[in-house]
């Protein structure tokens, strides 16, 4: 499928989504939905759950190949401002302060079960569909950016800038994270994987994975079964679709 028919067939069922809540208004002090998940006209479904698998160990210092792909595959561009650019996943330095010892890890959406980001947003525009995946209707998002202040992980970003390039629905004023490249995930014949995954594979470091933890046959699955996973805050309880191997 082309790009330009990618993106024609997202604006047809986002721009459905939004007809569904155009009667909704906000006021000052509205009362917070309490939506844990918004189904939408889309190929997803409860029999899956997709998401990601990090080690720790095997990211490497200083590499950035995952944020590079990512925001490449996704046309997310901005003016090369870093206080103000998109961010949809970014390296986080982390240092043991007893040991002093360095790890460096991506950062993105964990596309937490329970998403406190859709928990606050007014519109609906935050939704968590059936597979897990959580994302955002431009066409629906009003900018308000509860969803930005209620995110822990500090994963979501409020786009300033006029958007030239798109896969996915974005736009000025509104707010996006990742996608878990949820355009390659509803198209049959594209590779099941995510571009930061094939990045970090022709990198030579493999230290992330993508598939459905609800398969037990998974690569995903099977590495958590035997390694184990972590989540980052798991206190939250949010029950993150992206899992960590050895944090320290
Ligand atoms: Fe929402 Fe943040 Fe959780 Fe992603 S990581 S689902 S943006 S609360
Ligand atoms: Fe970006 Fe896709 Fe990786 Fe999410 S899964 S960080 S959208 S490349």
């Amino acid at each position: 499928m082309s790009q330009e028919n990618n993106i024609n067939q997202y604006r047809r069922r986002f721009l459905a989504t939004a007809g569904a809540v155009a009667g909704i208004s906000i006021a000052p002090g509205v009362i917070l939905n309490q939506v844990s998940a918004k189904p939408v006209d889309q190929p997803a479904s409860s029999a899956n759950r997709w998401g990601m698998l990090i080690d720790a160990n095997l990211c490497a210092t200083g590499c950035s190949e995952c944020v590079s792909a990512c925001h490449e595959e996704n046309g997310v561009t901005g003016s090369g401002n870093p206080q103000t650019d998109a961010n949809w996943i970014r390296k986080v330095k982390l240092t043991d302060k007893q040991t002093g010892h360095v790890q460096s890890i991506p950062m993105m959406c964990q596309h937490c079960e329970n998403p406190p980001c859709v928990d606050v947003c007014p519109t609906h525009a935050s939704m968590k569909r059936a597979d897990g995946i959580v994302l955002v209707d431009k066409h629906a998002c009003i900018g308000c950016r509860y969803c930005m202040m209620a995110c822990p992980y500090n994963a979501r970003s409020f786009v300033h800038e006029p958007v030239k390039e798109q896969i996915y629905p974005r736009g000025i004023g509104t707010v996006e994270s990742c996608t878990l490249c949820v355009h390659r995930v509803d198209d049959p014949n594209a590779p099941r994987s995510t571009a930061c995954v094939d990045a970090c594979n022709s990198s030579g470091h493999k230290a992330m994975w993508f598939g459905d933890l609800k398969d037990p046959d998974s690569e995903i699955s099977q590495r958590l079964k035997e390694y184990g996973g972590e989540q980052i805050r798991a206190d939250l309880g949010l029950n993150t679709g992206v899992r960590y191997q050895n944090l320290s």
